[in-house]
């Protein structure tokens, strides 16, 4: 099908146009990007007043596929991901079995390609079955199509294992995505240690936990030369030592997700597990810290870390129910609200750290909007008010806390490959 979107705000920071125009597309490409180009024989979409986007790119989820099924699967954590803007997603190796060989991967890749809305790219283990003691096979999984490597969910607390993972994964060019929390310093924890930790009498995890690990992380991945990425920043002081070693001309990267710069430990006020998170939601000061890092480009990468849990499971005592949360859908609209409408990114900024950031550091060819590229991209209304509901959510599971949450700016219409998969806010069946 051949598509001219008409007339929209075109924000494309790495391509060679941006400003209010058209867009062709035709054939699963983009054929031009520009003002007035000529409609004919294509179908016209009115844009006026909407921004042009290229497709999100998720670098951090959850798609529970194979293994939980009934809390997520490539198809419904794909359908989830179009309906937030992602055109592309990077699922994590902690499924059942692990994503640990590329028989794994292999499996990954053909549900994908079968039943996935949007492009899935697989992340494979770092160590075998994650339990951070023997490398996996990462030669083989990256010549299955593994774009990283992570045992995320679980800290590599070896650091003689991290070190030989990270001389491995620079044969294949390929980055480790670092979970970081140092298990003996959580301990028992199970949220920030803090002011709130103690008015509600919940064992806390220090920021020490996560601190001590990146400090520790920092000094291999200078020692090795290898690209380091950490996962799900939450801490100011993780924040700062990620500026000190890209000022010192490290291979590092960091990302935040929208609800670590969005919600602080006080949401846990009434022991709702829906908020219970790894690592935890923290203070005001970290909080601030997060948002002043994505400003500066300390961080350069959000993402969901979409984490779908049963209620069965999440309604359990705060102790002992699952951490993580759902994210897909809200990550665009929760990061417009808070940061861009709050004064702390640009629209540009913004899609750089959703788009062109996460295609860069994956090495995924998307990531802008460019004559001859492939047609990921979206429609977004920013001014467009909603409030989460749980019987709108298209993930499997509903563990989300935004629900109940008005937020600003909604995906309208969505082309993956240049074949349209949402419009008007609806799924193309
Ligand atoms: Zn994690
Ligand atoms: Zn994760």
């Amino acid at each position: 099908m051949k598509y001219c979107i008409k007339g929209g705000e075109i924000v494309n920071p790495a391509g060679e146009y941006s400003g209010v125009g058209d867009l062709l597309l035709d054939a699963g490409q983009v054929v031009a990007v520009g003002q007035e180009l000529p409609v004919e024989d294509a179908v016209i979409i009115q844009a006026e007043g909407k921004m042009v986007l290229p497709g999100l790119i998720d670098m951090h989820c959850h798609l529970r596929e194979p293994g939980r099924e009934d809390e997520e699967t490539i198809a419904s954590g794909t359908r989830a991901a179009v309906k937030g803007g992602f055109t592309a997603v990077a699922c994590m190796a902690n499924t059942n079995p692990v994503a640990d060989g590329a028989v794994v991967i292999e499996y990954v890749l053909s549900k994908a390609r079968q039943n996935g809305w949007a492009k899935v790219y697989p992340i494979g283990a770092i160590t075998k079955g994650l339990k951070g003691e023997e490398l996996a096979e990462m030669g083989e999984m990256a010549e299955a199509g593994a774009v990283a490597f992570s045992d995320d969910g679980k800290t590599l607390t070896n650091p003689a294992v991290l070190r030989s993972a990270l001389e491995y994964a620079a044969l294949f060019d390929r980055p480790l995505l670092l979970h970081e929390e140092e298990p003996k310093l959580a301990d028992a924890g199970v949220m920030h240690e803090g002011y709130w930790s103690t008015v509600l009498g919940l064992p806390g995890i220090p920021a020490l936990a996560e601190d001590v690990m990146i400090a520790r992380d920092l000094l291999i991945a200078e020692y090795t030369g290898g690209k380091v990425h950490f996962c799900h920043l939450s801490t100011a002081k993780g924040v700062g030592m990620l500026a000190e070693a890209k000022r010192r001309g490290l291979n590092v990267s960091g990302e935040a997700t929208p609800h670590h710069f969005t919600l602080t430990d006080q949401a846990l006020e009434n022991y709702d597990t829906a908020f219970r998170v790894s690592p935890p939601l923290r203070s005001e000061e970290h909080r601030e810290a997060l948002r002043r890092g994505l400003q500066d480009g300390t961080i350069q990468v959000i993402a969901t870390d979409h984490a779908p849990h049963s209620l069965e499971e999440k309604h359990r005592e705060f102790a002992l129910a699952p951490t993580g949360m759902i994210g897909l859908e809200t990550a665009f609209s929760v990061a417009w609200t808070e940061l861009v409408l709050g004064g702390w990114l640009t629209k540009e900024q913004l899609v750089e750290k959703l788009s062109v950031n996460p295609a860069r550091l994956l090495n995924l060819p998307a990531g802008r909007l460019q004559p001859g590229d492939l047609a990921d991209l979206i429609i977004v209304d920013p001014e467009w008010e909603w409030v989460v509901k749980p019987e709108e959510i298209a993930s499997k599971s509903k563990n989300s806390p935004f629900i109940g949450r008005k937020l600003k700016a909604r995906v309208e219409t969505v082309w993956v490959n240049g074949i349209l998969k949402y419009d008007g806010q609806k799924f193309v069946e």
